[in-house]
């Protein structure tokens, strides 16, 4: 985000030179990944709930589309900025291709606070989205989904306005619907549980019995509670997570010796997201500042929040018992941070290959609505598994063969997945 002078677009490049060293790539095929191919930038008029008119900032960026339409989720933050949405576009590029889905990378945002507006209000910022972008999107073209601060309401607002302005119905326009309204069973879980089933594979890897372990997890959002959810299906223990905390504008790390109680906690949580911090003391809870969760004594760490998360200045508060990093979030760990977990030799896996889960069961819910026939939930969840453990092995491998990191690894096979696309085409 844009406060601390960090800037993702410039860590997402940083990430792809390396990388694109490494890979000998020719300098035409550098210059076209390393920069969004096309970017959208617009105003969106809102007739707000007292008769003013207020003017909203969008944007849709698409990365890529060598491998198949444009994909990636929709953002309403208050400090989003087109650097942000940049970097996020790419990240999808990187990670649709390292799940080897047939698609490509792109995002969008709108620069706005959910917590402040009505329904009807952010209906409209929706639909006004829509409309701003609808020659530019669609099912063969690019499909949103949602992202930070954005639901399966949002989309189906989106859808309608989409199909209204087209005069059909095109299901395959978005994904991250309800279900009943051509949304995919597991595509709540999707991402979390996807964050998770590379975890499991990782402690398998390193001979670790993910029964055995605990975790601190940053973010109380839908990566994360379903990560913790499938987590402690597993047999691992959460010791601690950090929450936002609407009201006071800042986060708590919220911890319990013997384990936090995932329904407990969900229980005492507001329609904003943020834990009630009065009634987790009452429940045992001890309420620690909001970086406390960063600090834990435990085997696995979980940033399943925002980008910067882990950084040159925090990244020595990291416990000597921690022994993997799974990034739920998108971006993070800045290189810098980074560099100094490969020397600890702490096993990081990459955002984009770790929650690649989300768009993974994005694309089968674009495959269940195009063919408009619907799947179980067992169903779904088995194929992410499948993805999801085939892509944490074919990085792992790699990473193996060459002595390099988990990320080196999945962004080698990543890029040059999408640079044959675009050499095979003759883009380059
Ligand atoms: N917003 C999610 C992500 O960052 C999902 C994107 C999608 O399903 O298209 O991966």
């Amino acid at each position: 985000m844009a406060d601390t002078g960090f800037n993702a677009f410039k860590m997402a490049q940083e990430q792809f030179d390396k990388v694109a060293e490494k890979l000998e790539l020719d300098e035409g095929t550098k210059e076209l990944l390393r920069s969004p191919m096309r970017e959208y930038h617009f105003n969106i008029p809102i007739r707000m709930d007292d008769g003013r008119t207020k003017v909203f900032k969008g944007f849709r960026i698409q990365h890529n589309d060598a491998r198949g339409p444009c994909k990636g989720g929709i953002r309403f933050h208050p400090q989003e900025t087109a650097d942000t949405v940049r970097a996020l576009s790419m990240w999808m590029t990187w990670k649709c291709s390292v799940v080897d889905i047939p698609l490509g990378g792109g995002k969008g945002g709108v620069i706005c606070d959910p917590h402040n507006l009505s329904q009807r209000e952010q209906e409209a910022i929706c639909r006004g989205w829509v409309r701003q972008i609808s020659k530019n999107v669609g099912p063969v073209e690019d499909i949103p989904a949602p992202d930070v601060m954005t639901n399966s309401q949002h989309m189906l607002w989106m859808l309608d306005e989409f199909e209204t302005i087209n005069g059909g119905r095109y299901p395959g326009f978005i994904t991250g619907k309800p279900v009943g309204h051509g949304g995919s069973l597991g595509r709540t879980e999707a991402t979390g549980y996807g964050v998770v089933f590379t975890l499991r594979e990782a402690c398998k890897g390193a001979e670790i019995d993910i029964s055995d372990t605990t975790a601190s997890v940053q973010g109380f959002g839908n990566v994360s509670q379903h990560a913790i959810e499938l987590y402690h299906k597993y047999g691992g223990t959460t010791v601690c997570v950090s929450c936002w905390d609407q009201g006071d504008k800042k986060a708590h790390s919220f911890y319990k010796q013997n384990g936090i109680d995932l329904k407990e906690l969900r229980g005492i949580t507001d329609r904003f997201g943020s834990i009630n911090k009065n009634r987790a003391e009452e429940l045992g809870y001890t309420i620690l500042p909001g970086d406390e969760w960063l600090k834990q004594e435990v085997d696995i760490l979980i940033p399943a929040a925002l980008e910067n998360a882990i950084t040159g200045e925090n990244v020595n508060d990291i416990s000597k018992k921690v022994k993997m990093i799974a990034e739920g979030a998108n971006g993070p760990t800045t290189p810098e941070a980074d560099r100094i977990l490969h020397e600890r030799g702490i096993i990081v896996i990459p955002d984009f290959l770790a929650n690649a889960g989300g768009v993974a069961c994005s694309y089968f819910e674009q495959v269940q609505s195009n063919t408009n026939y619907y799947w179980s939930k067992d169903e779904v969840i088995g194929k992410l598994d499948t993805k999801m453990t085939d892509a944490y092995y074919a990085v792992m491998e790699l990473s193996k063969r060459n002595s390099i990191s988990l990320r080196d690894a999945a962004y080698m096979i990543a890029i040059s997945r999408v640079a044959e696309a675009c050499q095979l085409r003759g883009w380059v």
